[in-house]
């Protein structure tokens, strides 16, 4: 197999027909650690967390890693410990935050619906800003500011209403969608600020939607703001930051993709106009490449249609491809001149919807050989389940020669831990 250029660069190489993630053969992790798991690459975390601060250098932006897209501890200490900030949407990713030592100063809070106790705990803490989605909740930011006794500081999400041209379940920036605040309604906020005495109301926040790989798009929305930004300005409100969210797509499949710095050099020009500190926001960008996902074949299936390999790896712990109909390469970790078929990779979770990959080209492999499914460090454990009673599976990190186990596979004693059967049922019995 010829190395792919941009595996390369996501240090996820094949050395003597055998993959490797960076220094480490994945097989000898696999042994170790058993299937299904996920495995990250340090170098590739770093790498693309230090090429967007290069793209945007210019206008010193505060990166903040947007943590729902891979909130593995070890990976937001990685990506904290080379300056970026977070970028959070719960309480719990606030204090997970907090365990990865991230300065509560870098520190973004997002979400259309926090609750007065998730609002507490950050102001508390000492967040840089939070995002706020809706006059309901800038008012109840308020309210829980000024019992606090705190001022603090707030953005405002706008809804650009703009399209960005990526799968609809992603898509935020348009008005049928529930995320941020219309211009109309946003320009009356600011103008009535003195209605909010605990809020300091210091910017404006826009994400149009996640994997966008046409430039125009964020163009156009950024644009938009910007001469929002000046509307204000003329008014006698002047700003302080413009965080212009995540949502640079990454490359999946044969997406023709332009790299960060054209986005960046598409957009500096505007940027620098408005004259504010910026804030980003990417997740999938520094983390879905970074990582992979390893499944083992637990059985070939011929049924004179169709031929499956039933691996054990599934929906319940990678979603996308069910979700979106997301498509993530499916390689062989070990490199073989067998002959090629065409398969579904399917998982064992009763849903015809439980499948990694269609239609797919792949060597005849036997029980036990490994598959490694591409690209999938950015909402991939986010997002697994314990649909079937499933254990979530291992996370391993690689850094050089080295790899830990960053989250150990669950037990089935950690699936029932939390529930239990009443006295009344067992009542019934006797
Ligand atoms: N910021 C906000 C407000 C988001 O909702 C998201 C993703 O949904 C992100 C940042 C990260 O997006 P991406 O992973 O596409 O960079």
């Amino acid at each position: 197999m010829v190395v792919d250029k941009d595996m390369h660069k996501d240090n996820f190489i094949f050395k003597n027909k055998e993959l490797y993630c960076e220094g480490v053969r994945v097989a000898d992790i696999a042994k170790e650690v058993g299937t299904p798991f996920y495995l990250y690459s340090y170098k590739a975390l770093v790498d693309r967390f230090n090429e967007i601060k290069s793209a945007f250098k210019e206008v010193y932006p505060v990166i903040c890693f947007s943590m729902k897209s891979n909130n593995n501890i070890a990976v937001l200490k990685a990506l904290v410990d080379k300056g970026a900030g977070l970028d959070i949407v719960s309480g719990g990713e606030l204090k997970k935050a907090l365990m990865a030592e991230c300065p509560a100063e870098r520190i973004v809070f997002a979400s259309v619906g926090k609750t007065s106790d998730e609002i507490i705990s950050a102001i508390k803490a000492g967040i840089l800003f939070f995002n706020v989605e809706s006059i309901a909740e800038l008012e109840e930011i308020n309210i829980l500011a000024e019992r606090l006794g705190k001022k603090v500081q707030v953005v405002l999400r706008i809804n650009p209403d703009v399209e960005a041209a990526t799968h609809d379940a992603i898509k935020t920036g348009t008005l049928e969608k529930k995320f941020g605040i219309d211009l109309m309604n946003a320009y009356k906020i600011f103008m009535s600020k003195d209605t909010y005495p605990s809020l300091k109301l210091s910017g404006i926040h826009i994400h149009i939607g996640s994997q966008i790989t046409s430039i125009r798009p964020f163009v156009s929305a950024i644009k938009k703001t910007v001469a929002f930004i000046d509307r204000l300005k003329k008014d006698g409100i002047c700003l302080e930051y413009f965080d212009i969210g995540g949502g640079f797509g990454i490359r999946y499949k044969d997406e023709k993709l332009q790299p960060v710095s054209k986005f960046a050099a598409a957009i500096i020009p505007y940027l620098k106009k408005a004259g504010l500190k910026i804030v980003i926001e990417p997740g999938r960008f520094i983390a879905g490449n970074a990582g992979i996902f390893v499944t083992s074949v637990l059985y070939f299936k011929d049924n004179g249609v169709k031929k499956f390999f039933i691996v054990d790896g599934s929906m319940s712990e990678l979603i996308r491809p069910s979700l979106y109909s997301a498509y993530h390469k499916i390689i062989p970790v070990k490199e073989t001149t067998v002959k090629k078929i065409k398969v579904d990779v399917v998982g064992p979770v009763c849903e015809s919807g439980d499948f990694l990959g269609k239609d797919r080209l792949l060597p005849e492999l036997d029980k036990g050989q490994l598959l490694a499914v591409m690209s999938a460090g950015a909402y991939g454990y986010v997002m697994a389940s314990n649909y079937n009673m499933r254990p979530r599976p291992a996370e391993v990190m690689v850094k050089g020669n080295r790899f830990d186990i960053v989250r150990r596979r669950e037990s089935f004693k950690d699936l029932i831990k939390t529930e239990k059967i009443p006295e009344f049922l067992k009542d019934e019995n006797s």
